[in-house]
């Protein structure tokens, strides 16, 4: 995407805060606005990211200031290399650049660990040995503060014994440093939450230099702090846990003092955006993988079709609000159509070939037809389309024996056109011994080349679409619905495998495509007319073996 096509976030309460912060006597007045986007390496990337992509990296475009890539990776299970590129190149595509600032939290470690000392010679941490059981059994209620018997051991002993826990000399589980805040706090996180535990697990990254690890409400904010974030953008549910972001970043030695400022998450209506569920769709077979089309992944959503223009311009109209809420699929889908509207070529596949036989234009004979690849971008040219005598429209263009209003093809019924090419009219059809419709038989006039008949007769019937069937290239087109029938498959106590699609793929074989679409490859989108969008599929397509899939209908379902 050219950063002139891009355009300006709007501005939202986010913004009004930085204006604030960065005005003369702000807290971050003369510094550069700085915001990462944190992703744990544990899946791919989905919408829900996109939105957080386009609020960090948006912010710092609207700010000319720069956005870190920072692989959160503190946790040491689940991690893995895959995930890490798949992340990069995902948000590659979108259109930002983390320029050389790409991170990886684990990185920090020793200073986080240093940190933690830090607090403990401060008298601001101990070490605890209550079980995880025995944690929560002293955590108190509303009305009683929680207790925990190692509070006031001496600084010296903290020390010891976390050093001792870096060594390796204590199972997991044994014990914990906590930090010294609050046990009567109305806050249950600022309850001398745990900071570091002991897990001896090897990391993907670190192999097994460490077998503690710290928390992430106390990584998150020294993380921000030793890269100089200024604004730590991240959703609602770390509201809660921002008194003890803040507590962290006063509390150790680092010059830098971010802000953390959160808003809603995106929830989107007919699909799961939780990472452990789309997931289990990956790992069960649900789907064909995490770039499956009918997947919210971001790598689903550009195999289906979608451009990065269209999820930008969909993370724009949805904006950023601080009370979540849940957008209709349908909006998504609309985003895509108007931004495919404007760039994709149209071109004619028919999707249930029937063969139809102009009877009166000669065998042998063919000519080329020039079709304008959009009818309100004479920039994006024109092609050759051939016609002949032998042409594949699509079945349900014919019926024997009309419905009423059918506007179509239909023995002695009205003219229709061929787009582009001739007026034709239905003489009758040809079956086979089991009845089945096999030919359509019609009859052209050679005085309406190009489409309107030289006499300036109206015609009545529909303008269908064709190819030729000496030219015509075969593919395979997959039709997708909602992977998931219910609305609200992610709700509270739905089990979201119940709710699937079985319906949710469907796939054509035998399909024919004009010639012009022989070489197609990913990525490419294409209005295949009165049908809708249809792009390249970026994994199974060869040239030979066309793929198609169908990214959305024309038809808007979305009510505005
Ligand atoms: P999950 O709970 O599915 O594992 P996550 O929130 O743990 O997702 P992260 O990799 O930690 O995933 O997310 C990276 C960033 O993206 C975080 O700042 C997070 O707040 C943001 N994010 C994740 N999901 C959404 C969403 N649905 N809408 C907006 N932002 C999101
Ligand atoms: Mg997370």
């Amino acid at each position: 995407m050219a950063e002139s096509e891009k355009g300006v976030m709007s501005q939202n309460f986010i913004h009004n805060f930085i204006d604030e912060d960065i005005a003369p006597g702000g807290q971050f007045a003369g510094r550069t606005v700085h915001t990462r986007f944190p992703p744990e390496p544990n899946g791919y990337l989905h919408i829900g990211h996109a939105k957080a992509i386009y609020v960090d990296f948006g912010t710092a475009e609207k700010y000319h200031g720069m956005c870190n890539l920072r692989m959160d990776d503190t946790n040491p299970t689940k991690e893995d290399v895959e995930f890490v590129d798949a992340i990069q190149e995902d948000i590659k595509w979108l259109g930002y650049d983390w320029e050389d600032r790409f991170y990886y939290a684990s990185d920090y470690f020793e200073q986080m660990y240093g940190y933690a000392e830090e607090l403990i010679q401060k008298g601001l941490a101990y070490v605890c040995q209550l079980s995880a059981e025995e944690m929560a059994a002293n955590r108190g209620d509303i009305n009683t503060p929680a207790t925990s018997p190692y509070r006031d051991r001496p600084i010296e002993e903290s020390l010891d014994l976390f050093r001792r826990m870096r060594a390796g000399e204590f199972p997991d589980g044994a014990m914990t440093l906590r930090a010294k805040i609050d046990l009567a706090s109305g806050n249950f996180n600022m309850r001398d939450p745990a900071i570091y535990r002991i897990k001896h697990q090897r990391h993907h990254r670190t192999g097994d230099a460490w077998c503690i690890y710290p928390m992430y409400d106390f990584a998150h904010p020294i993380e921000d702090a030793i890269e100089g974030i200024t604004h730590s953008l991240c959703t609602l549910e770390f509201e809660a846990h921002r008194p003890l972001y803040d507590w962290v970043r006063d509390n150790i030695s680092c010059p830098y003092k971010p802000r953390q400022i959160e808003f809603a998450r995106l929830g989107i209506d007919h699909t799961v955006m939780s990472k452990r569920k789309l997931r289990q769709l990956v790992e069960e077979g649900y789907v064909s993988g995490w770039d499956d089309p009918r997947m919210p992944t971001i790598c689903g959503l550009r195999r289906r079709g979608y451009t990065p223009a269209s999820i930008r311009s969909f993370s724009e109209q949805i904006g950023v609000a601080k009370a979540d809420s849940t957008v209709e699929y349908a909006f998504l889908e609309s985003c895509l159509r108007s931004d495919l509207d404007r760039t994709a070529s149209r071109v004619m596949a028919v999707l249930h070939p029937i063969p139809l036989t102009i009877v009166n234009y000669p065998e042998g004979r063919s000519e080329t037809f020039t079709i304008e690849n959009h009818p309100k971008a004479p920039e994006m040219g024109s092609r050759e389309v051939s016609f002949s005598r032998h042409l594949f429209i699509e079945a349900e263009d014919f019926m024997e024996e009309p419905v009423k209003k059918y506007k179509r093809l239909t023995p002695g019924g009205m003219e229709c056109r061929l787009k582009g090419a001739y007026v034709i009219s239905c003489v009758g059809c040809r079956r086979d011994e089991e009845g089945n419709v096999v030919e359509i038989l019609a009859e052209y006039d050679p005085d309406s080349r190009g489409g309107d008949p030289a006499d300036g007769r109206k015609i009545k019937g529909a303008a269908l679409h064709w190819v030729d069937a000496e030219t015509a290239v075969d593919a395979e087109v997959r039709l997708y619905d909602n992977l998931f029938d219910d609305a609200a498959p992610d709700a509270a106590g739905k089990n979201f495998l119940e709710c699937l699609n079985p319906h949710s793929l469907e796939v054509l074989k035998g399909c024919k495509l004009e010639a012009s679409l022989a070489h197609a490859a990913a990525p490419a989108d294409f209005q295949f007319m009165r049908l809708g969008y249809f792009c390249v599929d970026n994994r199974d397509s060869k040239p030979g073996a066309l793929v198609f899939n169908r990214s959305v209908s024309l038809k808007d379902s979305f009510k505005k």
